[in-house]
Formats: C-alpha cells, structure tokens, sequence
C-alpha cells in the first residue's frame, strides 16, 4: 500500500466550527464577512486617537471583542480566564505558548458569548469596539523570522531568470530552503514601506550607484506564527508540529530585486530584504483552519522526502486550502476612484513544501523555536501565468509589464502604489472564513 494513503485521520471538529452558528453580531452573518463566528482571529489593537494601551481581541464581523473588557465583566468561564488574560495583553506571545487544548477552551467559550441565544448577549455587546475605529499593533514580540521557499513554481520562475541553464538546485527537493531574516523592520498592515536605497549595479558599467531602488518588488506569502515552542538542543517530531503551530497571518515580503542581484552571491538575501515586511493584524488560528485542512502531496515523480520530513499525517492534512489575492491600486487609480484591480490569485495547496515540513526542519537541528517566532511560506506562486506572486515573475524581471485597466503599465512598483493582499479558505459544509488584509503604500526613497 502506498505510504501516503495508509492512515485515514479525520478532521478534528468540534461545535465552533458548526456551519449553522450564527452571531448576534449581525455583520459576521454577512455573505462574504471574513470574520464570521466560525473563524475568531486573534490581534493587539487599541481605540484611535485615545492614547490607550494596546490590548488583545478577537475580530467578530466588523468588530472587534475587548477581551481586557469581557475579563472585567466576569462573563468567562473561571476554567479559560487564564487563556483570556494572556490573549488580552498587548502581544499574544504567553497566549501562543499555552498547550492548544487551553486555546481551544477560550475559542469554545467565545464562540458561546457571540452566538445567538447567547446568555451574556448584554454584557458581550458592551465588549465590542469597532473595527473602524482601532489601529493595529503586530499581534506578537516577533524573536525570530525565517524565509522560506516552498513554492517551486516560484523557485523555478525566479532561478531561471538568475540561472537560465540551473534553475532549481539539487537540495531544494530534499529540504526546504530558507534563511534568516529581519525582525525589527516588520510592520503591520497600514504602515507604509520607504523604497529602500542601495548599491545598484548596472551590468554595462564597471562600477554600482547608490542610489533609490528601481525594482521594488512585493511577495505574496503567508506568515506562520510559532505557538508552544522547543528547548534549544531538542528537535520537533514533524507528527507533532500541530502542537507547536499557533496560527497563520498574511505576509508580504518586500524585495528589492536590483539590489538583491548585485548582493546575494554568495551569502544570500541581505539589505534587498531586510528594510521591511508587512504582516496583517489578525493571526487565524490553527483550529479555525481545520475544516480546510487537505492533504498533502508531491507531484508524481519528485523524489519521497526523507523520514524526518515525512509523516503519514500530511497525506491526510498537511496542506491547508487557502486563496490568496493580490490587488494593486496605483496613485492615479486612487486619484480618480478607481477600485484597486487583482493582479495575481494564489492557492497554499500549491507549495512544494508543506508548513509541518517547514517546522520540523527548522528545529531539526536541535534550534529552539519560541512562541510568535513567524515563519515566512516563500512566494506562493503556483503553475498558472495568474499565480506568480511577485512582480519579478509576472513581468519577468520588468521585460513584460503589467497592463493596468486605466493604461499604465507596471515592471515594478512606483511611489504611491498601494498593495493589498487578502485571502479566505471555502469548503462545501463550512463556513466562509477570511484573513483580512496586508494593506502597504510605497514612499519616495529618502533624498540621497
Ligand atoms: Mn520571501
């Protein structure tokens, strides 16, 4: 019998995820709400122009509950008020590092506070602060990012145009290429991202400039954020990375493609990289995301991952059936109305490498992961000319522009482009559930 299809594990589904529940928050009823009671995300936000602490929540149709407010109505449980006060504080690095079983039992009593025929309907409603009326902070301390590379299709698109004749290395089938990147430039959606400057290097010229980047590039990904993590020394059995996988969030990895082709060899990606990424505020659970667990495989003729990296698990539920969009809205477009267009649509289901595999190999050699340390998926290209998800391969390195509706054409981004990336997982029998939005604008580089 086939390895991949021997051990049939059934989704692990409990009353949240009920298709029927409905909230007396009536805009998480609404066709197409990203937040419906079925998905309860988790952030750190605070009311605007208030000047008051930032503070955990969970996003309920467009609002927000205050769990700082619903512990001081004494509405919970006494068996979750720990899980509450750690989701309440001002990052949700304690909240991750509790066993999954405690964050269930908030989600379980949440999902009882907001549903219709609640009991504490009164009490939950003087909880809720509107969405349009906060800013975000990024939902955890961020210790520690790594940049995957797990969409081959991308591997394969962005090698040949750097090795036309050896695009895809020998060690990429066999573990999954990343590396280290930059914690403190990592923003939350709605900050805007300064084009970086940098040495470029013209190839008819002798000598680089240093001047503002002309190839700003973005990168459609996911973010991983890390829940309990492991001692340094110790690895994580790829059958037990659920436990240690708190949540996923969007993530938009900036890229300066000019300045990452004169700096990356041989060490890799360094300043192209590090001036920033962007996150999106609310960090959907892993048990949200059961119901559109698939499994997970490589296609035929790739060589079976060694035993580490391997487990039957994945074949069952290793991948995750999520859509991701990218939409682009240029200066002139804003000018005159014009709604932003998508330029790229992307599916999870579609990486070389799954998230269980991420994990298990970077603590493989005995690396401690710690609680909220995010994880990047790499660029989610998938095989279809509408899923390469940066520029760099949609245009193929500027060589084919974008045509946008209202006539400009794009190579790469300008000053006062916005980008906007959103994505939602959809499953015949369950809910509807979204991500939100990874919203950035790119500023003028700074006068050099
Ligand atoms: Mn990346």
């Amino acid at each position: 019998m086939n390895k991949r299809t021997n051990i049939n594990m059934t989704r692990i589904l409990n009353a949240t995820h009920d298709q029927q529940l409905q909230s007396w928050v009536s805009s998480a009823n609404e066709a197409g709400c990203d937040f419906p009671i079925q998905n309860l995300p988790h952030g750190v936000f605070r009311r605007l122009g208030k000047n008051e602490a930032f503070r955990g929540g969970v996003a309920i149709g467009d609002q927000i509950l205050d769990l700082a407010a619903v512990i001081n109505k004494n509405i919970l449980p006494p068996a979750v008020q720990a899980s509450a006060e750690a989701a309440a504080k001002a990052s949700l690095n304690d909240f991750m590092a509790l066993p999954t079983a405690q964050r269930s039992g908030l989600r379980a009593a949440l999902s009882t506070l907001l549903a219709i025929g609640s009991a504490q309907q009164h009490e939950t409603a003087s909880c809720l602060v509107p969405q349009s009326e906060v800013e975000y902070a990024l939902p955890a301390r961020i210790e520690n990012f790594s940049d995957f590379y797990s969409s081959l299709s991308h591997a394969t698109n962005v090698g040949a145009l750097f090795r036309p004749d050896n695009p895809i290395l020998p060690n990429y089938r066999w573990l999954p290429v990343g590396y280290h990147g930059r914690t403190s430039s990592i923003r939350v959606s709605g900050v805007d991202v300064r084009r970086p400057v940098g040495q470029l290097k013209d190839p008819a010229r002798d000598i680089p400039d240093f001047a503002p980047c002309k190839r700003l590039d973005y990168e459609v990904e996911l973010g991983m954020l890390v829940g309990q993590g492991n001692e340094l020394g110790t690895a994580i059995d790829i059958k037990d990375t659920d436990n240690h996988l708190f949540g996923i969030c969007l993530l938009n990895d900036w890229s300066a493609r000019d300045i990452q082709a004169w700096e990356y060899q041989p060490l890799g990606p360094f300043l192209a990289k590090s001036f920033m990424s962007s996150l999106s505020p609310w960090v959907v659970t892993m048990e949200a995301l059961e119901p559109y667990r698939t499994g997970f495989a490589r296609p035929a003729g790739e060589p079976e991952p060694l035993p580490h990296l391997w487990c039957p698990g994945l074949a069952e539920r290793g991948s995750i059936d999520i859509r991701i969009q990218m939409q682009l809205q240029t200066q002139r477009m804003r000018d005159s109305g014009e709604a932003p267009v998508v330029i790229s649509t992307s599916r999870f289901t579609d990486a070389y490498w799954a998230m269980a595999q991420l994990l298990a190999h970077q603590a493989s050699n005995g690396t401690n992961l710690c609680p909220g340390d995010l994880l990047g998926s790499g660029t989610l290209s998938g095989p279809e000319p509408e899923s390469r998800a940066c520029l760099l391969e949609m245009t193929e390195g500027g060589k084919k522009p974008l045509q946008l509706p209202n006539g400009e054409q794009r190579g790469f981004l300008e000053d006062g482009d916005t980008v906007i990336m959103t994505a939602y997982c959809e499953r015949e029998g369950h809910a509807r559930i979204g991500f939100g939005e990874c919203r950035t604008t790119v500023l003028p580089a700074r006068t050099v």
